[in-house]
């Protein structure tokens, strides 16, 4: 069966010009980069090409870029390292809609002294950044907050977020999982103290990840270990991974444009072809201010899993929320914190293409889905009697 892959969000498929570069890296260059012998000394010399590359497309020097184990790992390191460096305050920020790597450590920490202000959001999942001046204190110890959403692909305005954070002399993380490779992130121009990013959201291998740690700001390592990064995170690198980030950093440099636009004009081809024939379906979230590559849509009245389980019979692999969280029949944190009623919040699928989709897979999806919900609707005894009005194409009429 034809496999029509449109859950990148969740992760990508290796770029092949990515596993190219990697592979001599685990057969002939298995050198240690740390070794004083010039056999561990090639291969040091292409972990600092990789760093160069990652930092090229973030806008960074290459000595703020510290290679890590995942986004989780990225995510936890920088929240950790202000806390650890600022002992004496116990105030965190960061919004409702975070990924669980940050929105799970902020809880922990929640429940070991700190005191976490989390930010809403509206019904259209835009932050209140109003808000955000009024809860920053003097006892805030960093505040975190996302580039884009991994569920419905908004974009929060992280320039003029950082901008206030940074008046009051805050430090401030974003996890730019899902920005990074996707939409222009340029650490020149936007004062971010940290910022995290993942290998598998690009099309690198899965446990890679990178944290940017810009030069002068306070910083605690999480894994204590070896002198490896500069000391700032112990163990050995694993190299093929890093040079995998590299290539893949520096496709998305040259990608960044015309193939991005391709991609947003299947995700628009395949979003508005899905509202035009569905009927009482609606896009969650801003889609003015949104990745290129998503869309969540909400089918009212249906589940999402029975919708998943339905499109996997044809091949067609997407998301229901996010893919951390699927797996419970919780609707998810993301669309329950922008208010979307209940009965569309159980019924919402996320797509995610990336630039490997062709318009094949857009029409494929275009004509199964609409006969999958009308399925799925017979069987629902909410549907029939339900309520006709079409409110739900305006979330701001709501
Ligand atoms: N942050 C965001 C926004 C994500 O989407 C993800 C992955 O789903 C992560 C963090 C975690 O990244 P990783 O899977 O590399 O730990």
């Amino acid at each position: 069966m034809n496999i029509v892959y449109a859950d990148n969000n969740a992760t990508t498929q290796v770029a092949p010009e990515v596993l190219k570069e990697m592979l001599p890296y685990f057969r002939d260059l298995y050198g240690n980069p740390s070794s004083m012998h010039s056999f561990g000394g090639q291969v040091a010399r292409k972990v600092k090409e990789a760093r160069e590359k990652v930092a090229r497309l973030i806008g960074a020097e290459p000595e703020e870029v510290l290679f890590t184990s995942c986004g989780t790992e990225s995510d936890n390191t920088a929240i950790r390292a202000a806390i650890a460096s600022n002992p004496e305050k116990r105030h965190i920020v960061t919004t409702r809609v975070e990924h669980p790597a940050v929105k799970n450590l902020c809880e922990y920490l929640a429940r070991n002294g700190y005191r976490v202000t989390y930010l809403p959001v509206d019904r259209l999942g835009k932050v209140d950044v109003g808000r955000l001046e009024e809860c920053l204190s003097d006892d805030t110890a960093i505040v975190t907050i996302m580039w884009a959403n991994n569920e419905t692909g908004v974009i929060f305005p992280i320039e003029e977020i950082a901008r206030k954070v940074k008046e009051k002399g805050i430090a401030f993380h974003t996890d730019a999982g899902q920005a990074v490779g996707k939409i222009k992130v340029d650490l020149r121009k936007t004062p971010i103290d940290m910022l995290s990013l993942s290998g598998h959201k690009l099309h690198a291998p899965k446990g890679i990840g990178a944290l940017y740690v810009r030069k002068g700001t306070k910083f605690s390592p999480f894994l204590i270990g070896g002198h490896q990064e500069g000391g700032r995170r112990g163990g050995t690198e694993n190299v093929p991974s890093i040079v995998g980030l590299g290539k893949a950093c520096e496709l998305a440099g040259m990608r960044m444009g015309a193939e991005t636009g391709r991609v947003r004009y299947f995700r628009d081809k395949l979003e508005s072809s899905l509202l035009d024939r569905i009927p009482r379906a609606m896009v969650n979230g801003d889609r003015e201010h949104r990745l290129p590559n998503t869309t969540s849509i909400s089918f009212e009245y249906v589940e999402g899993e029975a919708i998943l389980l339905m499109m996997n019979e044809s091949g067609v692999c997407a998301s229901s929320g996010s893919a951390c969280t699927s797996g419970s029949l919780e609707p998810s944190h993301v669309l329950r914190a922008m208010g979307v009623p209940f009965t569309a919040a159980h019924g919402s699928i996320r797509f995610s293409l990336s630039v490997y989709n062709t318009e094949e897979d857009v029409d494929f999806i275009i004509a199964i889905l609409p006969g999958i919900i009308e399925r799925l609707r017979e069987l629902s005894p909410y549907w029939k009697d339900s309520y006709k009005g079409d409110f739900w194409r305006d979330p701001t009429s709501v």
